[in-house]
């Protein structure tokens, strides 16, 4: 069985420890592969690892380092079709939205850092005749970066290709139950000549590698994208310390539908948007609040699309619907919809767990969730389920539409329907997340901010953003 390796160094090796944590493919519920079980011991090497390389690596002119940084990227590209197919293996994604989106997207992260990072610029602020003060903004040292399982290679390059561009090594640590793609970018790292030490992958559990890269006193940074509850644990433990922390936390998104959208594109959307990636992406819409005039049609079409959702093989690739994670999560989500309907939730469509034939037998599906009949304060529409369960709700006003949709401890994302540019405009600014989607969902130019508000997080990803995390400004005066 393949064993996956740590990048330590530049190097692939073995976890201290010698112990292995077994890989679970979640479309068949079988171990394929084993991931390091690491410890303190190994994120303390690739910290020494990446201390040695920062003097060099944080001097190296800025091309040179986008250079690096853009063979990497097109070494992603080249290698597609193998880390859509591996991607998909390892989370129970379709193939066809890994080669789409997840991989394109880990390519395009690190073409968009290298090429930004060539037109970063800091401040100047001149004081008439008296003096001028500029701005500096140096790499940090060592970046901690931690992520999660849903959009595996996609996340984590997210934080790791900001993060090297701007000078800093990187110390990272890819989610335990989606190890594979970091592992092969670890290779393609070697082949595209990163040196050695600027990045190190420490693969293991967030109890054991986690927390120590969050501890770890020569790390003084952090960027995590995870849940809510491990990042306040993260904060708790490195806020203490003073350390700089980008946290991307959970959500529980408001999808607010009115009666004069383009009804057309608001469905085919919605379905979108409620069940892409099983519902398992951080910026889906899982509470749909639709006006009354329109909720019964609405709620029509939608189960009926919903209804008609295969859930699939993930590496066949007409799959629209694979399999969720892991076993304990597919019970998470069975289990929010025994609450949902102990809640007094009527199940419309789905509500099951779906058993395949063949090698797909013991595989972790289940179909497309669609519960009314709940109030919009309850435990249902206020805890993240994040996974293919939605909620739909009516209303009869904008105000309530609006009272609704702020109802939530999250403030990550919210998405609006209606083709009433002054409502569009006014809900906009009124409505409590860091990103607000207009007749869309998922559109996203990579230069804009990326965050949340409330318990969806604190910090913003993204464009020249990321480079002011992952950079500290030092402000320099001179007298004239
Ligand atoms: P998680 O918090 O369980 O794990 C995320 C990462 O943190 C993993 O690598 C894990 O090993 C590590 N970890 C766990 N405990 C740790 C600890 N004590 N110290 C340090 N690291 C630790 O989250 P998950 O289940 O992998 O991901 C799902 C969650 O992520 C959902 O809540 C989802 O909304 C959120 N998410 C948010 C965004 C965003 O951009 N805001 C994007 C994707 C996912």
């Amino acid at each position: 069985m393949q064993k996956l390796q740590n990048y330590i160094n530049g190097e692939l090796t073995e976890p201290i420890g010698k112990q292995y944590i077994d890989n679970y493919d979640p479309s068949t519920g079988k171990v394929y592969s084993l991931l390091p079980d690491s410890d303190e011991r190994d994120v303390q090497l690739a910290v020494e690892a990446a201390k040695a390389a920062f003097p060099s690596w944080s001097v190296t002119p800025k091309d040179q380092r986008a250079a690096v940084l853009l063979r990497i990227s097109s070494l992603i590209d080249k290698s597609l079709e193998r880390l859509a197919k591996a991607e998909s293996k390892d989370n129970g994604k379709p193939v066809s939205l890994a080669r789409t989106v997840d991989i394109p997207r880990a390519a395009a992260n690190f073409h968009f850092y290298a090429t930004g990072i060539l037109h970063f610029a800091s401040e100047a602020h001149a004081m008439e005749e008296e003096a001028i003060n500029y701005t500096l903004r140096n790499p940090v040292g060592v970046a901690g970066c931690i992520s999660p399982w849903n959009l595996p290679l996609y996340l984590f390059s997210w934080k790791i290709a900001p993060a090297l561009a701007a000078g800093n090594c990187v110390v990272a640590k890819p989610s335990e139950i989606t190890p594979m793609t970091a592992f092969l970018l670890s290779e393609l790292c070697i082949e595209a000549g990163l040196p050695k030490g600027v990045l190190n992958i420490v693969h293991g559990y967030g109890h054991k590698v986690g927390s120590a890269i969050t501890a770890h006193p020569e790390i003084p940074l952090i960027s995590f994208t995870g849940g809510t509850k491990t990042g306040a644990e993260i904060a708790r433990v490195a806020a203490p310390m003073f350390k700089k922390l980008s946290l991307e936390l959970g959500g529980k998104n408001p999808n607010l539908i009115f009666a004069d959208c383009n009804y057309e594109n608001m469905l085919r959307t919605t379905m979108n948007s409620s069940f892409a990636n099983q519902g398992q992406i951080c910026l889906c819409g899982s509470r749909i609040m639709v006006e009354r005039s329109i909720y019964e049609k609405f709620k029509t079409d939608f189960v009926a699309k919903a209804s008609k959702m295969s859930v699939g093989n993930p590496a066949d690739d007409k799959t629209k619907m694979g399999a969720v994670v892991s076993e304990q999560h597919m019970e998470k989500i069975l289990a929010c919809i025994e609450l949902a309907k102990s809640e007094g939730g009527k199940v419309l469509c789905g509500g099951n767990r779906v058993y395949l034939d063949g090698e797909n037998k013991g595989g972790y599906f289940i179909a497309p969730t669609v519960i009314e009949g709940l109030p919009y304060n309850c435990r249902t529409n206020q805890e993240e389920i994040f996974g293919p369960v939605v909620t739909i709700m009516p209303f009869d006003t904008e105000a309530e539409a609006l009272m609704m949709a702020n109802a939530s401890t999250y403030g990550l994302a919210s998405i609006l329907w209606t083709e009433n540019l002054t409502r569009a405009h006014r809900l906009a600014g009124k409505l409590h997340t860091g990103i607000v989607w207009i007749n869309c969902w998922l559109l996203r130019d990579l230069r804009t901010p990326f965050g949340g508000v409330k318990g969806s997080g604190v910090g913003r990803e993204g464009g020249f953003e990321a480079f002011d995390f992952f950079t500290e400004p030092k402000n320099v005066c001179i007298k004239l």
